[in-house]
């Protein structure tokens, strides 16, 4: 194994990443080495890098949608051998004793670690983590793609396909479900709402005809402008663009006992807005990370759906014109780094 291994860091925030030659981390107890073969780039990873969020681990490896394969195990892994397919999400550790992780609510814990945020992640060609966190992912090519080509369809699955999917579960049993932006969260979701006998109606930047007809492809029943209304009433709606102003355009849009799940980690702020648009017991919630339980829900339907991710790839080095493009919306899918 090589000793050093290259890696995309954040120095401090707002200036772009830098080529790096790191030493290849050693696992500890109860962590796994993990050889990373793709690397979804989320738009966490976006807020992380522009100073959004307060606080990460510096210098920080970004990148939360992992995928690769064990090289090594730390003392006390059990279960997981050298050679094993896996996938790392987000939650990278829980304390396991607030009362978060008591009543069975992790992905709200007091004293979480998250990957590619607070514990280095996936822009690098190997990283460390614990084991306890990780999914197995079994064997690629059972969905038809094969070795690499596998690995990175299914890297949008460990952020934008989970924490999309517990988004979903937010929104309840709407029938009629409103996604507003189109990126590589609300493909998945589309997919899975549709599978599940939903109605999808989704929402666009104006004028952005490219995602319109991407979300016709798969299956929506309408796709248009976030200023305009929908064709018909949304029992609930799911936002996964990081625009405050979409919070009361939704509202107007979800029917009386409607639910607006925000999806995201950082929003700008939401203008004020009359009451009369949250009465009617309108639902406005957030959904925050993710739990061990929803990833194991999540990866056991996406097969059987099956999901069919859309993805862009780019080498290691080429993070930055990735999260960039991400930022300009000049993506129809997820953008994935390959190391
Ligand atoms: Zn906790
Ligand atoms: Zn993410």
């Amino acid at each position: 194994m090589a000793e050093t291994m290259r890696a995309m860091i954040l120095e401090r925030a707002g200036v772009p990443l830098r080529p790096a030659r790191l030493p290849v981390p050693e696992p500890g107890d109860g962590e796994v080495l993990v050889k990373v073969s793709a690397c979804g780039v989320c738009r966490t990873d976006l807020h992380v890098v522009d100073g959004e969020l307060p606080e990460p681990k510096l210098p920080l490896v970004p990148g939360h949608e992992i995928v690769g394969t064990v090289a090594k195990t730390g003392p006390g892994v059990a279960g997981m051998a050298p050679g094993e397919r896996i996938g790392v999400p987000w939650l990278g550790h829980t304390c396991g004793e607030c009362r978060y992780c008591r009543e069975g609510r992790e992905n709200l814990c007091d004293q979480p670690g998250f990957t590619g945020y607070t514990i280095d992640g996936g822009y690098a060609e190997y990283c460390v983590a614990d084991a306890r966190y990780v999914f197995p992912l079994g064997e690629a090519g059972k969905g038809g793609q094969e070795g690499q080509g596998a690995d990175e369809a299914a890297a949008p699955l460990l952020c934008a396909g989970l924490i999309g999917y517990r988004a979903l579960r937010m929104a309840g049993e709407a029938k009629v479900l409103g996604l507003y932006g189109f990126g590589a969260a609300a493909h998945i979701v589309a997919q899975v709402a549709v599978h599940q006998g939903r109605t999808v109606h989704a929402f666009t930047r104006p004028g952005d005809h490219a995602a319109q007809a991407f979300a016709l492809g798969l299956g929506a029943a309408w796709a248009g402008s976030s200023d305009e209304p929908p064709p018909e009433e949304l029992d609930a709606a799911i936002l996964f663009a990081p625009v405050g102003a979409l919070v009361p355009a939704a509202l107007r849009a979800v029917r009386k006992g409607g639910t607006v799940v925000a999806a995201g980690i950082h929003m700008s702020d939401i203008p004020g807005f009359a009451y009369s648009i949250l009465w009617g017991e309108r639902v406005v919630r957030s959904v925050a990370n993710l739990t061990r339980a929803d990833g194991e829900e999540f990866l056991a339907l996406a097969p059987k759906v099956p999901v069919t991710t859309h993805t862009r790839a780019y080498p290691l080095e080429a993070a930055n014109e990735a999260l960039s493009d991400l930022r300009s919306g000049a993506l129809t899918g997820a953008a994935v780094l390959v190391p």
